[in-house]
């Protein structure tokens, strides 16, 4: 039981394990296609640049720069006239804005990429974004510093007192996203103002794509895992077969020898009796000694047949040798021997309606089946045993029925009567004594003859046993 959990426990910390590192190579791979996706449109977004400015003589910003020019003209004076705190700051603030929305709205470097992307038959479906580094006017010589991003400010340390620092300029956002990619910085200065941005741009599809591109190791690694899972699982079911056959073995063995040593010590005591003096002056006794001696010996003889029976059919296949016989004498004559046999003085019902008067059976193992059947049902039995044999024929077979009120067999044993050396757990306590092999024999001459056993059962109430045979 230990054995079992730890072998169960360290299967599933290893598929965990086997699960973890799967997971991340997996995210590695996601990363790594999400770097080349990028790297691979840098490149293209530079070859687009340099071929936009070799072919247009711009980098789309012209527009842009003019009216930030004309504005910032105005602006300068305008800023250069206040003098409250508060009012500049707002104004400040209304300057940046208008600065980060003409570079959003009056550029045609995005046109100019999606024309160029086309034409190359990629992916054009991006969103641009510029992020304002650094803005200030310039009124008579005199600089205005008006923003300067949180990035911007940490590079270049200066005139941090006065200048409008972070936050969201305009209400774009100003942090940047590993996705996104640069594709241009710009840094322009004219009489009225010096600017320093950032041109990115963000693919929709971006996720999509690398997902697409790391699907196959997905379906790979997911695979792999299914594949050690079910191997686990199968290795493990076959370890606990293993050791049920083993203990069922073990069982066998104990009750074999139990078996074997009831009759042997009989035998023994018996031989010492006849040689005792007194014993021998009275026939009687030696009759009766002898008597004892021989049934003890012809039990042991089907013990030990029963065992090179077995052995015999584990290693050839089941033979049997038919014979047409009249199905219902047969099986009357069987059970009028085992009344007049080992009956034990159980009350047996017999009901008869086959359709098909003969049928073509092995008498022997038949007989076997039906005997195996009958000293069931009066060995687990704790009260007057009744037993009701019920046989038909139905859609080309004939039926069987063994019905008894035993203890009957709880729904879990049911499921392995059949197996050999099986032994419900009351059996293994020698209370009924027995080799787990009586249902494992009716089972395996049913099957010779293309047919089956069932059972079904209440425990306390009693069993049924149905043999079904095809003719
Ligand atoms: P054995 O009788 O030698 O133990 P069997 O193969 O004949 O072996 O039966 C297997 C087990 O099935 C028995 O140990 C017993 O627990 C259960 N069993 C078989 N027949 C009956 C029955 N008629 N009523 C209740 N239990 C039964």
């Amino acid at each position: 039981m230990k054995k079992r959990n730890t072998i169960l426990i360290l299967g599933i910390v290893s598929i965990i394990i086997l699960i973890t590192v799967q997971v991340i190579i997996l995210k590695g791979v996601y990363q790594g296609k999400g770097e080349m996706f990028n790297l691979r449109y840098r490149l293209f977004s530079q070859d687009a640049l340099t071929a936009i400015s070799r072919r247009f003589s711009t980098d789309g910003f012209d527009t842009a720069r003019i009216m930030i020019n004309n504005y910032s003209e105005k602006a300068a004076r305008e800023i250069a006239a206040i003098t409250d705190t508060a009012k500049l700051s707002a104004k400040k603030k209304d300057v940046i804005f208008f600065v980060t929305k003409v570079l959003n709205q009056e550029q045609d470097l995005s046109q100019f990429l999606s024309d160029y992307f086309e034409r190359r038959r990629i992916d054009k479906n991006f969103n641009h974004k510029i992020i304002v580094n650094y803005f200030e006017l310039i009124n008579d010589e005199q600089r205005i510093p008006i923003y300067i991003s949180e990035e911007y400010a940490a590079r270049l340390p200066m005139r941090r007192d006065t200048v409008q620092r972070g936050g969201s300029p305009g209400g774009f956002r100003p942090l940047r996203h590993v996705s996104e990619i640069l594709v241009k910085s710009d840094r322009s200065e004219t009489n009225y103002y010096r600017l320093d941005f950032d041109y990115f741009i963000d693919f929709r599809d971006k996720q999509k794509v690398v997902m697409r591109d790391t699907a196959a190791s997905l379906v790979l690694s997911t695979l792999s895992i299914i594949v050690v899972v079910i191997l686990f699982l199968i290795t493990y079911k076959n370890l606990m077969e293993e050791k049920r056959l083993s203990n069922l073995k073990t069982d066998f063995i104990n009750n074999m020898t139990h078996e074997l040593k009831t009759p042997l010590s009989t035998i023994t005591v018996a031989g010492k009796t006849l040689l005792l003096p007194q014993i021998r002056e009275n026939d009687e006794k030696i009759v009766e000694t002898a008597r004892m001696i021989s049934k003890q010996s012809v039990h042991l003889n089907q013990l030990i047949n029963m065992i090179l029976e077995i052995s015999m059919w584990e290693r050839t296949q089941f033979q049997i040798d038919k014979k047409k016989v009249k199905i219902e004498d047969f099986l009357k004559d069987i059970v009028e021997s085992f009344r007049s046999g080992g009956g034990n003085g159980a009350t047996i019902t017999q009901k008869y309606n086959f359709t098909n008067p003969e049928i073509e059976l092995d008498t022997v193992y038949i007989t076997t089946l039906l005997n195996n059947l009958l000293s069931n049902a009066v060995k687990y039995c704790e009260k007057e045993p009744v037993i009701d044999i019920e046989g038909f024929s139905q859609e080309n077979n004939i039926f069987i029925k063994v019905a008894d009120n035993g203890i009957g067999i709880s729904k879990n044993d049911q499921k392995h009567v059949f197996d050999k050396f099986y032994r419900a757990s009351t059996g293994n306590i020698h209370k009924y004594k027995g080799l787990g092999l009586g249902l494992y024999y009716v089972k395996k001459i049913a099957e010779a003859h293309g047919g089956d056993v069932t059972v079904s059962s209440k425990p306390g109430k009693g069993s049924i046993f149905t043999v079904t045979i095809p003719y």
